[in-house]
Parts: structure tokens; C-alpha cells; sequence
């Protein structure tokens, strides 16, 4: 699908070309199905290779545990407050980092006196531009958005996007494209991710309030004329675009507002790591820039920890090794 789509592209003169995939090209092998609903081989990166080296390194890992706010006494973070298996419990801790994401993160912080947290954020809205071939068979090993553009001027960026058969069938039916709900293996499909001005509120309990303004609704239209003529020349029928979609919320508790260029909040020991503090309009993948943060927030805390304990060699070793994990992948 995606090498149908390339030429396709490549044809009418984009620039389609290959993406870097967070993938571990060794672990990898053709015949293995993409795991769209978890991972049996190990192939794709992990977030958790971080928890699970904090956690050999003696860090202890309450799993299943739901933060409901920061413990503050005074002006200083000393914990946080969680429920797990329906009981409330709290854990203390030197220096709180909240990572809940876009839209977690700033539940937390409101439910902790925060209030101005979870406005005026990004979600990156999308739709997927679908038709059907007859002479292809997808494999259920079809790699997602494998290859595409970034139109930067236009605000949106293309890529191929397979997709599992339950989510092909439920996009499908929510545009009452009841005829295309098994159509998955003749599939090609586009996907169309636009970069959405900052707007919009959270709820308390992370309830998403924003309206798409008439501007964001053209680009996405206007990807969509581009997407449609790529599959058609592709040689697809029975094309239509899905409902919207948003995966990438971001920017509800900004740099240079709510959390310094340290990602400190106003409150000491207290601080925020994830998408929440990214402070404009993205339009992009953010996984990259929410590890960059990450690591930097890291080097920030230890070599504050340095000051006051001395340089722990070990932490300064596993930090290296996870460099150049990350740099040989
Ligand atoms: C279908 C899909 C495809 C995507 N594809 C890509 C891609 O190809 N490339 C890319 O760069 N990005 C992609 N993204 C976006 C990317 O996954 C997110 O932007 C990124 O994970 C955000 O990281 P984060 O640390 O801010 O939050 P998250 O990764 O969401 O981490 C927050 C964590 O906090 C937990 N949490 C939330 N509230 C609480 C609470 N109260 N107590 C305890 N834990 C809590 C959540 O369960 C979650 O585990 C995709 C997203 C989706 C949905």
C-alpha cells in the first residue's frame, strides 16, 4: 500500500519519501504482522525501556495507581495523592515531575490549585482520506505512515496510514460508509494532520472543548483534494474522507507561562515533563521533543543533585549507555 501510494505521489511531483519510524530495524522481520494492539516481538520503540531501567536502578513503580493531585504544604510539592484498586493512598517524594500528558497533566495540576492550567491548546486534527483497489491484498504487516510529505506552507503534513480491521470498519461507519467497514485489505488510505492554532479548554475532568475554525477546516479540505488525487491516480475507487480525529494533544501548561525554561512550576519540587508544555501551534510528531525534554529535565535535576550530594558516577553511567541506545536506534 504505502510503495502504491509513493508512486503514486512521486508521479504528480511530491517529495514523498520515506519516514523514520521508531522502530528496531534488527528485531524486525517481513513476515511479522504490524502490532497495532501491542507489540509480541519488541519491534517497536518503548517508552517503557526508561521505567524499566529506572526501576532496575532502584526506583519503585506503583503500576496501575491514578494521581488526583500534588501534595502541597506551603509553597513547596511534597508528593502526590493517588487511588489504586479503590483506595486512596499518597507518596512522598524530594521532587514531583508530572507526566500525565496533554490532557492528564493538566487535570492534576487544577485538582493541585493550578486553574490556569488546559487552555488554549493543540491537538493536531487529521482525517483519513480512504479508497479501495482491486488488484492488492494489505497485509496485516503494512507498516503505518512508512512514507509522506510535510507541506509546511500549506500547514499540513500526508502520509500512507494502514489501519487494524475493528478501526478501518468503526472510521468507515462514522461517515456512514457502511459499504467500505470490510474493505480494509483493498484499502489505500492517506492521512491528512494539520497544524491547529492554539484555542480551546479543558474540563475539569480533561473534557476537550474546542471548535475547529473555518481556516484549519480548509487546510484539512485541502489536503484532502491533494490525498484524493493521489489515490485516484493511484487507480482508487469509492474514495471518501473519515470524520475528524486529534492525537497529539499539547500545550496546556506552557513553557513561559505555567513552568519555566526548567519545566518548574511555581511551586518548588514541582515540575511538568510531557506534551502539556510545549508552548505553540506543533503540527508534528512530538514524541522526539518530549524525550529531548526529558533527558534535559534529567541532566537539570542530577546536576542539581551533583551540588548538594556530589556526582554519582552510576546515574552519569546508565544516563551514557541510554545515549547511546537511543543513538544506535
Ligand atoms: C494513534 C496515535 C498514533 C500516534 N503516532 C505518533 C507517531 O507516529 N509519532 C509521534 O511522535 N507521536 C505519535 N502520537 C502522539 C504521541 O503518542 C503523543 O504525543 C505522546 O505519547 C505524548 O507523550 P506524553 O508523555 O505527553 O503523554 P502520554 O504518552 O500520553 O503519557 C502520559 C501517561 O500518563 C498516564 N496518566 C494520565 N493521567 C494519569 C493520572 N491521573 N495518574 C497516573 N497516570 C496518568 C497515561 O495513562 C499515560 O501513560 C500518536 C498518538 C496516537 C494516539
Amino acid at each position: 500500500m504505502a510503495q502504491r501510494i509513493v508512486a503514486s505521489a512521486q508521479d504528480l511531483g511530491y517529495s514523498w519519501r520515506k519516514l523514520d519510524k521508531l522502530m528496531y530495524q534488527d528485531r524486525w522481520k517481513p513476515e511479522y504482522a504490524f502490532g497495532h494492539y501491542g507489540d509480541p516481538h519488541g519491534v517497536k520503540w518503548s517508552a517503557r525501556m526508561y521505567i524499566q531501567e529506572a526501576v532496575a536502578n532502584g526506583a519503585l513503580l506503583i503500576n496501575g495507581a491514578k494521581v488526583k493531585k500534588v501534595i502541597i504544604e506551603g509553597e513547596t510539592a511534597t508528593g502526590v495523592e493517588y487511588t489504586k484498586d479503590g483506595q486512596t493512598s499518597k507518596a512522598f517524594a524530594s521532587k514531583v515531575i508530572v507526566a500525565a500528558g496533554g490532557i492528564g497533566t493538566p487535570v492534576i495540576l487544577r485538582a493541585s490549585g493550578i486553574d490556569r492550567a488546559g487552555y488554549d491548546f493543540f491537538f493536531d486534527p487529521l482525517i483519513g482520506v480512504r479508497g479501495t483497489v482491486k488488484d492488492i491484498d494489505v497485509p496485516t504487516r503494512e507498516i503505518p505512515m512508512s512514507a509522506g510529505v510535510h507541506l509546511e506552507d500549506e500547514g499540513y503534513m500526508l502520509t500512507d496510514m494502514a489501519h487494524p480491521s475493528a478501526t478501518t470498519a468503526f472510521f468507515a461507519a462514522g461517515v456512514f460508509r457502511f459499504d467500505q467497514m470490510f474493505s480494509r485489505r483493498r484499502t489505500l488510505q492517506i492521512m491528512v494532520k494539520a497544524k491547529d492554532a492554539l484555542g480551546g479548554r479543558l474540563t475539569n475532568t480533561g473534557g476537550i472543548r474546542k471548535n475547529l475554525d473555518d481556516h484549519e477546516k480548509r487546510k484539512l479540505s485541502r489536503g484532502y483534494a491533494r490525498a484524493k488525487a493521489i489515490l485516484k491516480n493511484a487507480g482508487a475507487k469509492n474514495i471518501f474522507k473519515t470524520w475528524y480525529l486529534a492525537a497529539h494533544p499539547g500545550g496546556t501548561v506552557k513553557i513561559g507561562e505555567l513552568v519555566d525554561s526548567n519545566l518548574k512550576t511555581a511551586y518548588t519540587n514541582l515540575y511538568v515533563c510531557d506534551c502539556s508544555v510545549i508552548p505553540e501551534a506543533w503540527g508534528l510528531p512530538p514524541t522526539s521533543t518530549i524525550i529531548a525534554l526529558g533527558k534535559r529535565l534529567a541532566k537539570h535535576l542530577s546536576s542539581e543533585k551533583e551540588v548538594s550530594d556530589g556526582p554519582r558516577r552510576e546515574t552519569v553511567a546508565a544516563a551514557a549507555e541510554l545515549d547511546r541506545q537511543i543513538s544506535t536506534h
